[in-house]
């Protein structure tokens, strides 16, 4: 956060003559800082995308916010991505969210330079920063304008062993010519195996500060483009959606391969649904316009896709598309209740409009009880949302009583069974061996029944209702880290009825989890502190006080910088009595971490929504009604 991410992309298009005059973030007239609420607060909520020109290779930019409760954002930005450029402030150095973000490039594979921000500010050290990158980010930047020197040259024939032995033999003669030494530089960016790195301004840029420039140029010479093949098979992924009132709900997709044209059919895969483009629009600068086709390997935005969420991908070529990562994850519900009641019906409508655009932003809507429950990752994200409701909807919406998302797992093995052979006409029995999996590791499922038993088409539809049956368990929270193998079973040549196994599974599931009983996970934050020595005391008291644990806290020229986890049910308000209890440079920094078991003493539980599969008879009536 604040490493000046905006404000590069900013001097980037002001630089490139994108735009003709450079907005700010603190004037609030930042060009792609678009919604009204991050030119109030100065933060950035959405990635926001641009063009520009630089040495006759056409540059897009999406530019991410920084904050980890909009990290969402980042995680589906980085599926449209070919390159990254980490911007990293010279005063503060690398900022723990950058570190998960990192691990999210380095897992992804995705080619990264560094931009090392505010040399001009009080405190800043270029030097310090690129230690900073390579203790804490584990990767040596090389300081571009790169000139063959003896440092470079070594650090490139390391990684190279055709190169090491020519480097042995002709010194730097080794690398030329100058083409050579781009392309043996090219090659190893998009291997990941140099990170080249542009330290200067952004803001206070003076005539001889060329970093932008330089950054441009790394970007243009050596930067990674999966161009993809424009005649081949479509592959796109939407990686935000938008919505106007003129143009309805538009998508901003990235095509990998093949091409869509206007007035074109194109098919959802993830959906499985047909759709028919009405316009495309590119970018040109910040400014959008009107194209016939969207080609591989571009980015654009896509109008007429009614149906289309983020995430979604298009086209059959699935395979070449980027893959996900999960930055994210929603461990807060809170009920959302408007001021007026009549207005639920638009409440409703308006959050699935949301969810379209923001997937971790999950809603379950109870019609009888009239309780409308969404998900969210954080107490920033409640406010914001509050305001979009009321800006964008014209609806008051309070958003109230925020709880802890539990989860719940079995710490034994056991069985779960189901016979359902009643009401006729149905056949569907099964028996699960369920066994405890490591944390983190979801469900999997075992077949171990052989093809007289139970017939293949009902053991993909037991597959595939798994996920939905364990949706809620005993304690009402989704039920995860089982196997289960099935282990019994029979299914009928006549009695059988299509969709037997898909009503049978819950029970099955229900049964087995109830029999076994279910323990509690809840979510755990991995937080890092880093605060003056003095109050040191005072900040340890709470971290216990709140079930936290911690390493050996690192104590550096007065500061003192402690890592460790803590629940987040004990943590909910801990950032606001932090900056209360401290000042100053302090600074708290948490992010997601994983479920753990809770200790004995922390129940929870919430009623089923829905008819439970425990309440056998009045379940079967109502799937039945339902099906
Ligand atoms: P982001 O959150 O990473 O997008 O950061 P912003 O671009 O919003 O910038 C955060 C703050 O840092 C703003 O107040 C900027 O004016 C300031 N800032 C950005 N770049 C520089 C710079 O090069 N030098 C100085 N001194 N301040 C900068």
């Amino acid at each position: 956060m604040d490493a000046g991410k905006t404000t590069l992309s900013e001097r980037m298009l002001y630089v490139s003559g994108a735009v003709r005059s450079l907005g700010g973030v603190d004037m609030g007239n930042a060009h792609m800082d678009d919604m009204e609420i991050e030119r109030e607060r100065g933060i950035s909520v959405r990635s926001n995308s641009a063009q520009l020109i630089w040495g006759g290779a056409a540059i897009n930019i999406i530019d991410t916010p920084g904050h980890m409760e909009f990290c969402g954002e980042v995680e589906r930005s980085l599926r449209a991505l070919d390159n990254a450029v980490v911007v990293i402030s010279a005063v503060e150095g690398v900022q723990p969210q950058t570190e998960a973000i990192w691990k999210a490039l380095s897992a992804l594979k995705i080619p990264a330079m560094f931009y090392i921000n505010k040399t001009d500010a009080a405190g800043a050290d270029v030097a310090h920063a690129l230690g900073h990158i390579a203790e804490r980010l584990k990767a040596a930047p090389l300081l571009w304008p790169l000139s063959l020197t003896e440092k470079v040259a070594e650090r490139l024939a390391e990684n190279d062993e055709g190169l090491f032995e020519d480097y042995l033999k002709y010194g730097l003669e080794a690398f030329s010519p100058r083409e050579k030494f781009i392309e043996c530089l090219k090659n190893q960016y998009a291997a990941r195996l140099v990170f080249p790195a542009a330290a200067g301004s952004a803001l206070n840029k003076n005539k001889d500060d060329r970093s932008v420039e330089e950054l441009l140029d790394l970007i243009s010479q050596t930067g990674a483009a999966a161009e993809g093949d424009p005649e081949g098979e479509l592959a796109g992924i939407v990686y935000k959606i938008e919505h106007s009132k003129s143009l309805g709900r538009i998508a901003h997709m990235r095509l990998y391969s093949g091409s869509a044209a206007v007035r074109g059919a194109i098919f959802n895969d993830t959906k499985k649904t047909e759709e028919k483009i009405t316009q495309i629009k590119k970018y040109e600068g910040v400014k959008l316009k009107d194209s016939p086709a969207l080609r591989s390997g571009e980015i654009g935005i896509v109008c007429g896709l009614s149906g289309a969420s983020v995430g979604d991908i298009y086209g059959r070529g699935g395979a070449f598309v980027r893959q996900g990562y999960r930055l994210a994850a929603p461990l807060i519900s809170v009920c959302a209740v408007p001021a007026d009641e009549s207005r639920y019906p638009e409440l409703v409508e308006a959050t699935s409009e949301l969810f379209a655009e923001d997937p971790l932003l999950n809603m379950t809507w109870a019609k009888e009880e009239r309780e409308l429950v969404i998900t969210v990752t954080g107490l920033i994200q409640m406010e914001i949302l509050e305001n979009i409701y009321k800006k964008r909807f014209g609806l008051d919406v309070k958003l109230c009583e925020p709880s802890i998302i539990y989860k719940e797992t079995i710490d034994r093995s056991g069985y779960g069974f189901e016979a359902y052979t009643m009401p006729k006409p149905c056949w569907a029995v099964m028996k699960f061996l369920m066994e405890p999996l490591p944390r983190g590791s979801g469900h999997e499922f075992v077949n171990k029944t052989r093809a007289e038993q139970i017939l293949e088409r009902y053991i993909s539809q037991i597959r595939q209702a798994l996920p939905e049956a364990l949706r809620q368990g005993p304690k009402g929270f989704e039920a995860t880290d089982i196997k289960f193998t099935l282990v019994d079973g029979e299914s009928h040549v006549m009695h059988t009825h299509p969709l037997d196994f898909i009503v049978a599974t819950p029970m099955a599931v229900m049964n087995g989890l109830a029999q076994i009983g279910t323990i509690l996970l809840e979510p755990i934050l991995k937080f890092s502190i880093d605060i003056d020595e003095a109050q040191s005391g005072k900040i340890i008291g709470e971290i216990l006080s709140m079930r936290g644990s911690f390493d050996t806290p690192v104590i550096k020229n007065g500061r003192f910088l402690i890592e460790g986890l803590y629940p987040l049910a004990t943590s909910l308000k801990f950032p606001e009595r932090f900056a209360a209890l401290t000042s100053g440079r302090a600074r708290l920094h948490s992010e997601f971490y994983g479920y753990e078991k809770c200790p004995p003493e922390v129940e929870a539980f919430r009623p089923y929504r829905g008819i439970s599969p425990l309440d056998r008879a009045k379940y079967i009536l109502h799937v039945r009604h339902a099906l």
